[in-house]
């Protein structure tokens, strides 16, 4: 399963090279991050004022967080470091949360950037002899010319077909012989239940591989594509306040990400306390990106729960691998005073072999105390079946997700594609409660 390295130097690194370089580039950082009115100020605070004052990588500790909050409030141009006419690119966030955040890049970021996303690509056994269909969505959001960038530098045929259409998506995959797609997991799954209506059989596509990012899921999410579409899947991570694609990538032994070391230093805090937590522990992923000009960007908190695996991976890449992510420390959801985290849903149902492909999580207020719907979209077959059997599935979804999240709640059953699906990222949480 050994593949070829993009940088065997850099992605193999000794770990002490690796944090040679990273002071070197922390101490690069702190010089283009005191061009920014936001950083002069966090930097003041922390008695910063020159490269000199970071002498080791402990010395990153006493600098401030960076919180999205702090992005908004210093929209458009607190945060930038270059002047604008050394700016190639402006990127946005999706915003699912609220209001977007803007990144710039300079022509130096856009190529550094790509390199990276080069080295993730060709960690999968990717080469240049691939067909590559974009299906992410192009325009502001990272995802789409994040990938479509890597995989020019890579030297696969880029098919930047961009989100939506399935039909289309499916005739262009049979049309020009796709090998490898860029796509978030909820569409691909989606896809696969479109394939007879588009009149294409799988075995008239030779599809080999899917980067699957942009949404958490889960490693029975994963599974349940890789099965049904006889194709082995990547977890893709990243964020445009870091770049956007790129951050961390599963290689070949497709067990969790390697975070791009040389160009990131990763923290894992408890969101609570801001203190790190211990190592293979979970928690919220912090990252100070290394190698960018025109937006540099230090201790930035994601809100992303992950960990990180502390053991060397097969492959002989050095760089630290991260777990797929738990969840978002903003999409937890209190149901009666009970912490759930969507995550915990999804890990339930898809390990439920009758549950074909979508699922909405439901929250509303009925009385005094809120309420919790699970729906799912069972398998067309099911339905034909004895009213019985159905009661009998219900029944086992609901205990499986009482034991999982403690509450108890109502499960519908539907039919495959009778839910709302999503062309980008999915939406599964509608939350129907009043606002306080
Ligand atoms: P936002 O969704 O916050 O508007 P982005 O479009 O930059 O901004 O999306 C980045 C976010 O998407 C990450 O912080 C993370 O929550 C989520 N994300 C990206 N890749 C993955 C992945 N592979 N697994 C889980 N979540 C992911
Ligand atoms: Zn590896």
């Amino acid at each position: 399963m050994q593949t070829p390295f993009w940088n065997k130097e850099i992605e193999t690194a000794e770990r002490a090279v690796l944090q040679k370089i990273q002071l070197e580039r922390l101490r690069e950082t702190i010089l283009w991050a005191l061009k920014t009115p936001f950083y002069q100020k966090q930097l003041r605070e922390a008695r910063i004022s020159s490269p000199d004052n970071i002498r080791s990588l402990s010395d990153l500790r006493k600098i401030p967080f960076t919180t999205k909050d702090d992005l908004r409030l210093n929209f458009p141009k607190g945060l930038l470091a270059v002047d604008m006419k050394d700016v190639v690119r402006i990127h946005s966030s999706s915003g699912t949360t609220g209001i977007p955040t803007v990144i710039y890049y300079s022509k130096e970021d856009i190529d550094n950037w790509s390199d990276l996303m080069a080295r993730c690509i060709f960690a999968t056994g990717a080469t240049r002899a691939d067909i590559f269909q974009n299906m992410m969505t192009y325009g502001m959001f990272t995802g789409g010319l994040g990938l479509h960038y890597g995989a020019e530098r890579v030297g696969m045929a880029v098919i930047p077909i961009g989100g939506g259409n399935t039909k289309r998506q499916i005739k262009t995959m049979k049309d020009f012989c796709t090998t490898i797609l860029h796509v978030t997991p909820s569409y691909l799954l989606h896809i696969h239940s479109k394939l007879d209506e588009a009149e294409v059989k799988r075995e008239e596509l030779v599809l080999k591989k899917a980067f699957i990012g942009a949404e958490p899921h889960s490693e029975d999410f994963r599974k349940k594509i890789e099965h049904i579409w006889h194709i082995d899947a990547y977890n893709s991570y990243g964020l445009s306040e870091l770049n956007g694609p790129g951050v961390a990538f599963e290689c070949a032994y497709k067990k969790d990400m390697h975070l791009w070391e040389d160009a990131y230093i990763v923290e894992i805090i408890n969101p609570e306390t801001g203190q790190p937590v211990k190592d293979g522990q979970p928690g919220e992923v912090v990252l100070t990106n290394l190698i960018r000009r025109a937006t540099p960007m230090i201790r930035y908190r994601t809100r992303d729960l992950a960990f990180l695996h502390p053991e060397p991976c097969p492959c002989g890449r050095t760089h630290r691998r991260l777990s797929r992510i738990l969840g978002r420390t903003d999409d937890m959801l209190i149901i009666n005073g009970i912490n759930v985290f969507p995550s915990q849903i999804e890990e339930v149902v898809m390990r439920i072999p009758e549950v074909a492909t979508n699922y909405v999580i439901q929250v509303e207020k009925k009385g005094a105390l809120d309420h919790l719907t699970v729906k799912v979209e069972i398998y067309p077959k099911l339905f034909l079946g004895e009213p019985a059997q159905l009661d009998r599935l219900k029944a086992r979804i609901t205990d499986e997700l009482h034991s999982a999240i403690i509450l108890h709640p109502s499960v519908e059953l539907h039919e495959p594609n009778s839910l709302p699906v999503s062309e980008g990222k999915a939406k599964r949480v509608i939350d129907l409660r009043p606002k306080e």
